[in-house]
């Protein structure tokens, strides 16, 4: 398996075309062993990109990630990790979160510590602000970067309208934009990659770093309506998550995917991540994993993107578009 690189969106930064993230894994459903297994699984096969939120189980992802980056001894200059500030990271007062200048100062200045890093290769505004003036996230941003503690910024489940209005403050006043944005993206999930933003690709050259390509497990194919038992959509307190993502009509697209997949000789999680690959606007697919084996398949996607033909991606539209 040989990993491929993409540009970051405009900017020169080169990201792996899978990259790994913590979500609902690190510091919560896997121990630490598994977690710095899938890093070494995932670092020692070219994946150059971590991705993590303060957020993600209230700062003890970016503990573990911290430890793991230590140990590893990996050159700084081979590896990006991220964090995201908005939802603070388990305090709930108003100065504990959101894009005032205030949370996003001292949320990276914790991440910093928690990831035991001297600078954020990727910083980004986990979902919009109503109460905080775009103009002040983005002076906000500009003064981190050039403070030498963030290198790119970006946005998560932003608006098109909202990225526009960060590039034309940052145009205005010669600050640094926003590069990318991280939106949820796969088969069931299309609309804000493909239409949404289909401006800014071309004009403000946005880069996404997509998440959940698998739907949070649905597009593996094991699950039943309950979810399978091993999985995070049967785990205590995601109820949320199972019926966000968990429905009869969406198993039985599933069932029809498989049928496709097997007939390329793919299993489904790879076509599935494959499939996000195809979409040239796509910089990155974020992969999680909670076993080393799923995080091995799924590094198949790389290569199998090849066999997805136009004739392949029209059968999997008529099926996802039903
Ligand atoms: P996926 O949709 O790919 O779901 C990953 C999960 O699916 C795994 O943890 C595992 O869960 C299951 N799985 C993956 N591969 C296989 C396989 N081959 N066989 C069987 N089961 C498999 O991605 P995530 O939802 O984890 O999102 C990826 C990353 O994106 C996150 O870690 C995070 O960094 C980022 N993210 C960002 C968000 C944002 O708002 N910006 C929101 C959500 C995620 P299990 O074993 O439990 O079934």
């Amino acid at each position: 398996m040989s990993m491929r690189y993409r540009r970051l969106g405009t900017s020169g930064l080169q990201v792996s075309e899978l990259s790994l993230g913590s979500w609902l894994t690190f510091g919560k459903q896997v121990g630490d062993e598994t977690a710095e297994a899938l890093m070494k699984v995932a670092y020692d096969n070219g994946i150059n990109f971590f991705d993590n939120a303060e957020i993600y189980s209230r700062g003890e992802s970016e503990r573990v990630m911290g430890r793991i980056l230590k140990r590893m001894e990996w050159p700084r200059d081979t590896w990006i990790v991220s964090s995201k500030a908005f939802f603070g990271s388990g305090g709930k007062q108003p100065t504990q979160l959101g894009l005032h200048r205030k949370h996003v100062v001292e949320a990276c200045h914790a991440a910093l510590d928690r990831l035991q890093v001297d600078y954020l290769d990727l910083y980004f505004c986990h979902r919009p602000d109503p109460n905080t003036p775009i103009s002040e996230t983005v002076w906000t941003m500009h003064q981190l970067i050039m403070q030498g503690k963030v290198l790119y910024w970006g946005t998560s489940e932003w608006s098109a309208e909202e990225i526009k209005e960060a590039h034309a403050v940052a145009g205005k006043h010669h600050l640094i934009a926003p590069v990318m944005e991280q939106p949820q993206y796969n088969m069931f999930h299309r609309e804000k990659v493909e239409s949404e933003f289909a401006p800014l690709y071309g004009t403000v050259g946005l880069g996404t770093t997509i998440w959940s390509p698998l739907a949070s497990g649905v597009l593996t194919g094991k699950h039943s309506l309950e979810g399978d038992a091993s999985s995070r959509l049967r785990m205590a307190g995601l109820d949320w998550l199972r019926e966000r993502e968990l429905n009869e009509a969406r198993l039985r697209t599933v069932e029809e995917l498989k049928n496709i997949a097997q007939s390329v000789g793919l299993t489904l999680p790879v076509f599935a991540i494959a499939w996000c690959l195809r979409n040239p606007h796509v910089s990155t697919v974020i992969l999680g994993a909670s076993r080393t084996a799923q995080l091995e398949e799924n590094l198949h996607a790389v290569e199998a993107q090849d066999l997805l033909t136009p004739a392949v991606m029209a059968e999997v539209q008529r099926v996802i578009e039903r």
